[in-house]
């Protein structure tokens, strides 16, 4: 049932993109002062003040965001918010009610011109969107801290932190560490300037073309924590991105970053001119982990904060906001993230040319290729940008992520335009003109230069740089889920696709597993496998095959007994009754990718690989 409406909307969806403008009405500015206490590291717990001046009317509408600008989650900030109160200008109380389950609504018929909304934020998560304040730090992002004016969000904003002793503040604001007072142009720059305060930052710094790039690293149970490394990765990253785009427009970026070997996962999360960065592990441990997270969010400060869907920016924050091209927001950056690292030799070309084909084999074993386009994916992100879902879906089997599709199409989309133009245009003069005609256009709203792009006109920048036309490209493989065209386009650059089964395979059966006390719990069953056929389903237990436990014995290991073709009894315990199901094997699952060298290649072959691989920036 939720799947056959999941698809409905899927369908509905290609038909007609909705995009809802998040207009504001043109009032008269307030003047809002912010006022962040760190005072109760203790309980987790931060308070906020905001103060309104000049406000006239019936009422003030206080929102706390329902999501975050770059996770696409609907995440409820004003579930952690408590103690909310209300005063006017003589400290006064003023009455509020809640309207929704985000909005205080108060009343300013007592109010004197002045209101004084106060609230407390549970913040104990440490990413890129929540917040944490404990006794070392405060890591706040500012849509889970802040709440807005409603009709506000265009006035200037002034920030005051009151920040235990000794702690030093860095965030894309700050020009000292002992800053404590910050000016925003909107309550859009305000949440968009994540804040990192404590008394174990480490600090570094470097220049590039006269930009200063900071780096604030607070790294758990490392106390030794030596920067030199981290900040010669960097700053080749910093130049060959900077080298790959247009000047941007600002003076300081800061990298802030978490290295914390017990959280459960990491996070990166773009900025303005600064990104958070968290790491799960050691900075001696996982320095390549944090330098690929950092050329992806890097690369963002161009594509995703400045160049930007029309959707992102100005924000709607009380619901989600809809665009299909977040493969080329996140899948995209992800590719010229691979490029970056290799150009600034980070990497190696059997590195790149390794994860380029790891990222092939990802697309190719999910069977929501053949149901989900790029565009869908981006579309329906709010399902699953680690959405908090609690029921049970699908997706494993109905959907694709427009970060792996999205790397693939810029692959593609960069050797097709090569491979048409001789080696003189590639995707990242797309993506300059992209930067020139819509971030560099007139500003049209109070957000911030330029206005955002429609999907159409990224296929009108790609033929405008290819001089052709990319219709057909974008028909079949971004709004389309035809097979991608891997080695039609990897031939052009005199490379090829291998695809091969791996020694010692064992045959298929066509599940995901789920490992289980008793055996092999199914997460998955893949569509016209040997379990599918065999009328398997998923949170079936396999118990055992041919009577051999696999409570002691790894699947694999078994099934390696039998030939393909094999009938092979399994026992398996499905809706609490346990019965003897046959499987007919399938042939091992050809699972190794590689991308090889094609001999014998074309001067233009060379051309266009030694452009692809070096760059000609
Ligand atoms: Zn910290
Ligand atoms: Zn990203």
């Amino acid at each position: 049932m939720y799947l056959a409406g999941l698809l409905a909307t899927l369908l509905l969806s290609t038909l007609a993109w909705e995009v809802r403008a998040a207009e504001e009405p043109v009032l008269a500015p307030l003047q809002l002062d912010y006022h962040l206490l760190l005072t109760h590291p203790n309980l987790h717990l931060v308070t906020v003040e905001i103060t309104a001046g000049k406000v006239a009317g019936d009422f003030l509408d206080f929102t706390m965001p329902a999501w975050s600008p770059g996770r696409y989650a609907i995440y409820d900030f004003a579930k952690n918010v408590q103690e909310f109160v209300a005063t006017g200008a003589q400290g006064q109380s003023l009455p509020w009610t809640n309207l929704d389950k985000q909005t205080w609504r108060v009343d300013l018929h007592q109010a004197g011109g002045i209101v004084k909304a106060r609230y407390r934020v549970f913040a104990n998560d440490l990413n890129g969107t929540f917040s944490q304040f404990d006794s070392t730090h405060a890591n706040l992002n500012g849509s889970s801290i802040f709440m807005y004016v409603a009709g506000h969000k265009p006035d200037p904003v002034t920030l005051t932190v009151d920040a235990p002793q000794g702690w030093q503040l860095i965030s894309g604001f700050s020009d000292s560490t002992s800053e404590r007072t910050f000016h925003a142009p909107n309550y859009d720059r305000l949440v968009d300037t994540p804040l990192e305060a404590g008394a174990a930052t480490k600090l570094a710094q470097f220049q590039e073309q006269g930009k200063t790039i900071r780096v604030a690293v607070h790294s758990y149970g490392d106390d030794n924590t030596d920067l030199s490394k981290l900040r010669e990765g960097l700053q080749k990253i910093v130049h060959t991105e900077m080298a790959m785009m247009p000047a941007a427009d600002f003076e300081h970026y800061t990298f802030i970053l978490h290295f914390a070997p017990d959280i459960s996962m990491g996070d990166g999360m773009e900025h303005l001119n600064s990104t958070q960065i968290i790491i799960r592990g050691s900075l001696s441990g996982s320095l390549a982990e944090a330098l690929e997270t950092a050329a992806h969010e890097f690369f963002h400060l161009w594509n995703a904060k400045r160049l930007r869907p029309a959707a992102l920016g100005p924000f709607d924050y009380t619901r989600e906001v809809y665009t299909p091209s977040l493969w080329l927001v996140e899948g995209v950056t992800t590719y010229v993230s691979y490029l970056s690292l290799l150009r600034s030799g980070l990497w190696t070309r059997e590195q790149f040319l390794s994860r380029l084909a790891e990222e092939i084999r990802t697309l190719e074993e999910e069977p929501g290729r053949t149901l989900m386009s790029a565009e869908s994916s981006s579309f329906h992100a709010w399902f699953y940008d680690r959405s908090p879902q609690m029921q049970e879906t699908n997706f494993a089997n109905s959907t694709i992520s427009y970060y792996n599709k999205g790397a693939l199409l810029g692959m593609l989309l960069d050797l097709e335009i090569q491979s048409r133009t001789q080696g003189a245009k590639s995707l990242l003069d797309v993506l300059s003109l992209l930067y020139h005609k819509f971030y560099e256009a007139p500003q049209e709203t109070y957000y911030g230069p330029g206005r955002g792009y429609e999907e159409k006109e990224i296929l009108e920048a790609v033929n405008e740089v290819a001089g052709g036309d990319f219709t057909a490209f974008f028909d079949s493989y971004v709004r389309g889920t035809a097979p991608l065209p891997y080695n039609n386009d990897l031939r052009a650059a005199g490379l090829s696709l291998q695809i091969s089964v791996p020694g010692n395979s064992p045959p298929s059966i066509g599940i995901t597993p789920l490992l289980d006390d008793r055996g092999v719990r199914i997460f998955a069953v893949q569509p016209g496998g040997a379990a599918d056929r065999a009328g398997l389903g998923r949170d079936d237990l396999l118990l055992a095959v041919d009577d051999q436990s696999l409570a002691t014995e790894d699947l694999d290991k078994r099934l390696r007994a039998y030939p393909p073709g094999a009938s092979v009894p399994f026992t398996v315990e499905s809706q609490g009754r346990e019965e003897i199901i046959n499987l007919t094997l399938d042939p091992p699952v050809a699972s190794s990718y590689t991308i090889q060298d094609l001999s014998g290649l074309t001067s233009r072959q060379t051309t266009i690989r030694n452009h692809w691989l070096r760059g000609k920036y």
